[in-house]
């Protein structure tokens, strides 16, 4: 029986990639929107269910700790400006790939729920026009309780009426001192109102995101947010640890390390909260993800039918995912595609009839293979050798016999049994996944400097 203690996470508290792609974003480099045209015109020939993912980049305040890709903004003239873009690029890529069925759709940001329902409605019958939606299974979107609740919550009653069924929404802290430090103001009764009308409406597994090591928690303070969540006991918390990233997000500048928790302290606040939960019946998915027994996402982890996109872990099957709107990175076929940034530069190329993409890559032979093995460890916590050398023809052990000593160091450490036959991730490595997986990533060998955020 092995245990997490705090000298193990403290080892392994370096940098790690989150994993939500293979090969990972630093190493995507220039891409041509021909590249995509034609991933777009295989996908078109194929049966594949198909994910979508459009991201709505507006909020309108900055709250300090973001990492996500955002444009403050307070006209709404600019929001209607994007949804004319955003319908132009849903025509070029629907032009290409025909009316497909879409079992699965997000809408993340940003703020979608920033934009006002007209809005919004003209945004999806578009949606609906160019795409057959199957109701039935995954029309999620993440709502910002601030944003939602105005005339008797009419914006979520909208959302629920035009189909979305799955609802997902930040909530990070509760104590009004760690919401001031980082410049995001939610009450708990606005929280909580948010989440008793999803219930009532008939949403299903809702989602609320916390964050550790955030600027003034303890293990205390942090408790009593553990408290505050489990009066609702949502289907679904995120757990995520603060992704310390400033030389990419600038603002996080503005949070001091002084009011920082030190990384014991933030362990601590990550372990209490995480025997918390356990406690109160949810089922540990990897380390930042805890679900209810019953919801479709604990299901899936004890089946080992779990699969992992950019918006993390995910219940349905659909490696395409066609992604819309400025920023946003979607998986076609045999590649990575992200849109450009910048709002000028987006609409300039929707302007000229071109596909937005910037950066992305398509992945080589050894690239597939190491991300097979990448996501089916993250997914399901095992690796059964024998299927690998049916899927390569060649054994496991002999492809990766560079990874030899790693393995044997991860075994030693307790974070994983090795047999002949498969690799199988123990409760501490499931915790130290990524650091785990770090081990088939053919691109870690060089690191100078920093690139991602620490896994802890
Ligand atoms: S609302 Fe969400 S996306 Fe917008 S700044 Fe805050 S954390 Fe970032």
């Amino acid at each position: 029986m092995y245990t997490i203690t705090p000298e193990l996470v403290l080892k392994f508290h370096k940098p790690a990639p989150r994993y939500t792609s293979y090969p990972t974003a630093p190493e995507w480099g220039p891409m041509d929107e021909q590249v995509y045209r034609k991933e777009l015109e295989k996908l078109a020939k194929t049966e594949n269910p198909l994910s979508l993912y459009f991201h709505i980049p507006f909020c309108k305040t900055m709250c300090l700790y973001c990492g996500c890709s955002v444009v403050l903004n307070r006209k709404p003239e600019n929001e209607t400006l994007y949804v004319d873009y955003l319908t132009k690029e849903i025509d070029l890529v629907t032009k290409i790939l025909g009316r497909k069925v879409v079992p699965q759709l997000h809408f993340g940001g940003g703020t979608p729920t920033k934009l006002s329902i007209p809005l919004f409605q003209r945004l999806f019958t578009h949606i609906q026009e160019r795409f057959s939606l199957d109701f039935s299974k995954e029309i999620a979107i993440e709502i910002d309780p601030r944003t939602v609740l105005e005339n008797g919550g009419e914006k979520l009653r909208f959302l629920h009426q035009i189909g979305f069924n799955r609802v997902s929404f930040g909530v990070q802290d509760t104590d009004p001192k760690v919401q001031e430090a980082v410049k995001r103001r939610q009450s708990l009764e606005m929280t909580q109102e948010t989440y008793w009308l999803a219930r009532e409406l008939g949403f299903s597994g809702v989602n609320l995101d916390l964050i550790y090591g955030l600027p003034y928690q303890t293990p205390e303070t942090f408790s009593k947010t553990i408290s505050d969540i489990l009066e609702m006991r949502p289907d679904r918390i995120a757990l995520f640890s603060y992704a310390k990233v400033p030389w990419l997000k600038p603002h996080q500048k503005a949070i001091k390390d002084k009011t920082l928790p030190s990384t014991e302290e933030k362990f601590r606040i990550y372990t209490e909260a995480r025997s918390r939960l356990v406690d109160a019946g949810y089922v540990v998915i990897g380390m930042d993800h805890f679900a209810l027994e019953e919801d479709v996402m604990a299901v899936a982890y004890r089946e080992k039918t779990l699969q992992r996109n950019f918006q993390g872990y995910t219940v349905r099957h659909a490696e395409d995912m066609v992604s819309f709107g400025a920023s946003s990175i979607g998986f076609v076929q045999n590649g990575y595609f992200q849109n450009l940034k910048a709002l000028p530069d987006y609409y300039g190329a929707l302007e000229k009839g071109e596909l937005p993409i910037c950066k992305g890559r398509i992945l080589t032979e050894e690239d597939r293979l190491r991300k097979w093995v990448i996501h089916t460890l993250m997914c399901t916590f095992s690796l059964d050798k024998k299927s690998f050398e049916k899927k390569v023809g060649v054994p496991f052990d002999s492809y990766f016999a560079d990874a030899e000593e790693k393995l044997a160091e991860l075994e030693a450490e307790g974070l994983i049994l090795q047999t002949p036959e498969k690799i199988e991730v123990t409760q501490p490595g499931e915790l130290l996944i990524r650091n785990v997986v770090m081990t088939f990533d053919a691109y870690l060998k060089q690191e100078s400097k920093p690139k991602f955020s620490q896994s802890i």
